[in-house]
């Protein structure tokens, strides 16, 4: 099946021959016609399976250049919303389309201009709110209104921001919905707004015969070397490590690079500016490491990710599956590989019951002389002018032992001095 037999606009199909789409995925083959009817819609596959042409190609179809604002899109976080203007953008190259990007973290008056002349606005629920209580923008007349990532909205905590701008709408506008599961609170939407919609599913598109999936069941201690280890040996492109913790992004992230690993991080605390800039380095291949807090990188579309870790156990099944969707996108093949410490063993289980994950032998080769630095390592490191070779693996200084106040400059000096 290609595009035009569901009935998209050439302009389009060209545009999307350009970015090396001819064919449409299942979930774009089974709602962009349902779209273009103006039915409600109610959209679930997994990540990686191309939901964000399946909305787009329609709407951007859809709008009248010049007409004012015509559509919502909202998504979770500042990264998803950018990367759905690029896409949108990116399809309607052939077309007339203006696009407002909007978000919290930056100030709100270039939104306002931008909003002004656009027909269609991606945005955060929190920084539209903001909006619409300061009477920046009006969505009386918007004719369509997309959930992206809803199931993952409600996750955080969006759900009645969301429902505040819905109600700022008109009751005539198509809703469109798309999420990888359904949730109580997502039928309560599809109850109280939506209008009959249709629901359309697809399997997921990260083909588990692509995707290699194994762990290693290793010694907490020694799971940083064999990070490292593996790192090294493995025949990589891009490469996602995922913590569950900031601390241990950034933990991780120092640590690698004093062990000679390019490695950037991506967390929720980061600014707006440092995150894209880090996103953007990572997509051009820059950095082929990139440490994530898995919030931070839900949805993030990236290509030629070759290798997702779990460093950290992912709290459950569906965290599990977001993050190795990160890897054996659009027909390429990837490895997850999950790290498995005691301590992760309960909530494995569930996983392992889900997803065909394979055991790993720890590798043969000796991999366990790498040093962890951590926090407890970086003062005591200071204060003997050198590495302290005992308590490899102590966390926590006691209270008052503590001598000195971190000192960054020298604490990044001294042990670019030691690891060389
Ligand atoms: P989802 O929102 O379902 O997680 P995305 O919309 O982020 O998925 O798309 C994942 C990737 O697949 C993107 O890089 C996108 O450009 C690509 N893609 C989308 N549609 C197609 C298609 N029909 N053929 C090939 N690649 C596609
Ligand atoms: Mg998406």
């Amino acid at each position: 099946m290609n595009f035009e037999e569901i009935g998209v606009m050439p302009p389009i199909v060209k545009a999307l021959r350009e970015m090396g789409i001819t064919a449409p995925t299942e979930i774009q083959a089974k709602a962009i016609p349902i779209i273009k009817q103006g039915k409600d819609l109610i959209g679930m596959s997994k990540t990686g399976s191309g939901k964000t042409a399946a909305f787009g190609i329609p709407l951007v179809e859809m709008i009248s250049p010049g007409r004012g604002i015509q559509v919502v899109v909202l998504a979770p976080t500042r990264e998803l919303v950018h990367q759905i203007s690029q896409e949108l953008q990116k399809y309607s190259k052939y077309l007339t389309c203006n696009i407002a990007t909007v978000y919290g973290g930056v100030s709100m008056n270039p939104q306002i201009q931008e909003m002004a002349h656009a027909e269609i606005i991606i945005a955060t629920p929190g920084r539209l709110l903001d909006h619409l209580q300061r009477r920046t923008v009006s969505l009386s007349t918007i004719s369509h209104f997309v959930l992206d990532e809803a199931d993952k909205m409600v996750e955080m905590g969006f759900i009645e921001d969301v429902e505040r701008i819905l109600s700022a709408t008109s009751e005539e506008r198509q809703i469109i919905l798309f999420g990888a599961t359904l949730s109580k609170e997502i039928e309560h939407i599809q109850q109280r707004y939506m209008h009959e919609p249709v629901t359309v599913e697809a399997e997921l598109q990260v083909k588990e015969d692509l995707l290699e999936q194994y762990y290693y069941n290793v010694d907490q201690r020694e799971k940083f070397s064999l990070l490292v280890h593996l790192l090294k040996k493995e025949k990589r492109d891009l490469t996602i490590i995922f913590c569950s913790k900031r601390s241990t992004v950034e933990m991780l992230t120092k640590n690698l690079r004093l062990n000679g690993v390019k490695a950037e991080m991506i967390h929720g605390k980061m600014t707006q500016n440092r995150r894209l800039h880090v996103i953007d380095q990572f997509h051009k291949g820059k950095t082929s490491v990139l440490v994530a807090s898995s919030v931070a990188a839900r949805g993030l579309d990236v290509k030629d990710v070759s290798h997702v870790f779990n460093y950290d156990l992912a709290q459950d099944p569906q965290e599990y599956v977001h993050r190795i969707g990160r890897t054996a996108r659009a027909g390429e093949s990837g490895k997850a590989i999950t790290l498995l410490s005691h301590q992760d063993h309960d909530a494995f289980r569930q996983i392992l019951s889900r997803y065909r994950l394979t055991v790993q032998e720890l590798p043969k080769e000796n991999y366990s002389l790498l040093r962890f630095v951590t926090r407890f390592e970086n003062q005591q490191h200071r204060r003997d002018g050198g590495f302290h070779r005992g308590n490899r693996f102590q966390r926590e200084e006691p209270r008052n032992e503590r001598r000195f106040p971190p000192r960054r400059r020298n604490f990044s000096r001294s042990l670019t001095r030691e690891s060389s």
